[in-house]
């Protein structure tokens, strides 16, 4: 469960190795045009986030950085486990895909009011946590799932349960791929303040849970595939 994915080149993205240095790129790319600094260091909020994942008792694997060469639409991705199933079936994926118009607006936004004043919450990106077991030969039933993680997600950590079910052969009984997901909208006003911040405790404690009630019921979902 610990492999790196490939990054396919499609559509002109390519794969960063070291996420300081691309965005110092796209940094010093536009302070070519104009001197100011960017507002918000998403890769630093980036680094925050995986040291406050480790707090709250993930593992990182894995990180990726994927920066758009027209448009500069960057993605951060970010691998992690629950600690005390390292090398166990499930696999938790953090991502964050930041719009360069979102961004630009924002920073337009926070040098436009003054200093001591909070910009608004009203630009958001999305913080994606999802979740993924190998393919299921005794998956759960999905209604009964997606109400139970309602509840160990809760309102800070809504999810969203789907589900494909595929057949090596006509004859054989399907294994279910199940995927869990769930989307927080994040102000970059809260991104501005730093990742250590309250809303990240929570989500990331809800995260942790939804992970080990994945992870108990794994064994008996893979079946006979374990
Ligand atoms: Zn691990
Ligand atoms: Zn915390």
């Amino acid at each position: 469960m610990c492999q790196t994915d490939v990054v396919q080149d499609e559509g002109g993205i390519y794969a960063v190795s070291n996420p300081n240095a691309a965005h110092a790129h796209s940094v010093s790319d536009r302070s070519s045009k104009d001197t100011h600094v960017a507002v918000v260091d998403i890769a630093g909020f980036v680094a925050d986030l995986k040291d406050h994942a480790a707090d709250h008792g993930f593992h990182v694997h894995d990180e990726r950085h994927f920066v758009e060469t027209y448009s500069m639409h960057q993605a951060f991705e970010i691998d992690l486990h629950p600690e005390a199933h390292c090398g166990g079936p499930l696999d938790l994926r953090l991502s964050l895909d930041i719009e360069v118009r979102t961004l630009l607006a924002f920073e337009d936004e926070v040098m436009s009011i003054p200093e001591d004043v909070e910009p608004s919450e009203d630009l958001t990106i999305e913080l994606v946590f999802s979740w993924a077991l190998p393919p299921l030969g005794s998956g759960p039933d999905l209604l009964v799932l997606a109400t139970e993680l309602a509840g160990v997600g809760g309102p800070d950590l809504p999810t969203q349960v789907s589900a494909v079910d595929s057949f090596e052969a006509v004859t054989d009984a399907p294994l279910r791929s199940l995927g869990v997901i769930a989307r927080l909208e994040t102000p970059l006003a809260a991104l501005l303040r730093g990742g250590e911040a309250d809303w990240l405790c929570d989500a990331l404690e809800r995260a942790r849970s939804v992970s080990e009630y994945l992870v108990d019921r794994a064994p008996a979902w893979l079946g006979e595939n374990l």
